[in-house]
């Protein structure tokens, strides 16, 4: 039984309200904290969700909500200027979805409610005090609250990560810029198919919208990094002018952005990955998230590895008598994990920023590399991942829970 009884929990973003919940499923209450003056129910572009992600998110009874608000897209592809290679379907694995980062926050944040978690808004942490028995919050506007431990859940900036560790690393920058867009275009592309394309100049993805759309992302490699706000500055015709002219010679890219218009088109900035965390935790301070493991967006594992944290944490909590035991075993769980898809990550980034001449050899490599059984076997290894919930993190037994059986659509593959 653990001595933890009471969070604060620093951001409600996705790992946010997620770790709220499973802390209540754990007899642990906690609040939320977030910087932003309500929820960010209309901000972000689409992003990846693996079957690793909805099965974490079904330990907390949500994954058929989200379920519902995805794109199920069973096919992947990648094309290299006109080379097209399909890529192989991990067998009993569901398909590939795209999520709104929007509408998964939206989904996470109502079902945190539903199930008792209270939200503070316009509460921006600026620093903790901590005692022998209890961590107290500071917040920008002077208001103080107190628990058993805080989890900085604060995003790829996160000043818990410092509170914990001045010396801890900042998220570097993948020199890509991304960018995000719907739009209208005459030349039909593969249904439900997502599609990987290594443009002339850029890389950039796209994929069928059931209303007929295209949506669209790119990555520009950039030598200046430019943070969100950088970027929006200076305004959306001016970067789908720039886009028209780094993809003009790509089919479809050059078409698709040609046909975006700029009420349709999101800037997303600079793209990051967080380089390995010396301290995930002190004291009663404890990361989870993009704070302490953003493993770049070229994964597609973002926001599923978060959530995952976010629960094998709440599990640790509920089965650990302390604190630093919890979160010592919470932290050997997940470090080899996370590190490793992070390391997949980078590598991709350094396949979207290739000169001229490895991208012209990429058609003969990427059917190989794809095609191997050991990649293969290690992709499926990331999306066959569960975290054990019924089996007591510490004692290592396990209870017996109702075999709940997720929903699933035929994912065709
Ligand atoms: C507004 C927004 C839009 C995004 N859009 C996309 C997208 O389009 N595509 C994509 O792939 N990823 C996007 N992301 C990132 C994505 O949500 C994360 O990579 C991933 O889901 C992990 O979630 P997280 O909860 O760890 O971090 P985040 O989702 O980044 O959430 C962190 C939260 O902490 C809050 N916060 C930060 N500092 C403080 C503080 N000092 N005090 C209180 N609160 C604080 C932030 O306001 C934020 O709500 C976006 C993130 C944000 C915040």
């Amino acid at each position: 039984m653990s001595a933890i009884s009471s969070a604060i929990i620093i951001g409600g973003g996705i790992a946010g309200p997620v770790v709220a919940t499973a802390l209540r499923q754990a007899n642990i209450t906690s609040d939320v904290y977030e910087a932003y003056p309500g929820p960010a129910y209309t901000i972000g572009s689409g992003l990846g969700f693996a079957t690793n992600g909805l099965a974490a998110l079904d330990i907390i009874d949500v994954g058929d909500a989200v379920r519902d608000v995805a794109l199920d897209l069973p096919t992947s592809q990648m094309a290299i200027g006109t080379k097209v290679v399909t890529l192989p379907a991990l067998p009993s694995m569901e398909p590939l979805r795209i999520i709104d980062r929007s509408d998964l926050h939206r989904v996470l944040h109502d079902h945190a409610h539903s199930r008792g978690v209270e939200f503070h808004y316009s509460k921006r942490l600026v620093a903790v005090e901590e005692s022998p028995s209890s961590v107290t919050a500071i917040f920008d506007d002077g208001s103080r609250a107190t628990a058993d431990i805080l989890i900085g859940a604060d995003g790829v900036k996160s000043l818990v990560r410092k509170l914990i560790d001045p010396a801890a690393p900042d998220a570097t920058f993948t020199g890509l810029l991304g960018f995000g867009g719907y739009a209208r275009v005459s030349t039909p592309v593969a249904p439900d198919t997502m599609t990987f394309a290594f443009g002339r100049n850029a890389y950039y993805l796209h994929w069928p919208l059931p209303d007929g759309r295209v949506a669209w992302g790119a990555n520009l490699p950039s030598e200046t990094y430019l943070t969100l706000t950088e970027a929006r500055a200076r305004g959306n015709d001016e970067w789908l002018s720039i886009l028209r002219d780094v993809y003009a010679d790509d089919e479809p890219g050059g078409e698709l952005i040609a046909n975006t218009a700029p009420e349709d088109f999101e800037v997303v900035g600079g793209l990051h990955i967080m380089p390995p965390v010396p301290h995930w935790s002190r004291g009663r301070l404890v990361l989870v998230g993009d704070a302490v493991h953003a493993p770049s967006n070229s994964t597609g594992q973002g926001a599923s590895l978060a959530i995952e944290s976010a629960i094998e944490l709440a599990r640790c909590l509920r089965d650990f008598d302390d604190a630093p035991a919890a979160f010592a075993a919470y932290e050997r769980t997940r470090r080899p994990r996370v590190e490793e898809i992070a390391a997949r990550g980078a590598k991709i980034n350094s396949a979207k920023t290739l000169g001229p001449i490895m991208r012209r050899l990429m058609p003969l490599f990427m059917p190989i590399v794809f095609g191997t059984k050991k990649v293969q076997a290690r992709l499926a290894e990331e999306q066959d991942y569960r975290i054990e919930w019924n089996t007591n993190a510490a004692t290592g037994t396990t209870e017996s829970a109702p075999v709940r059986t997720p929903r699933r659509r035929d994912s065709g593959r």
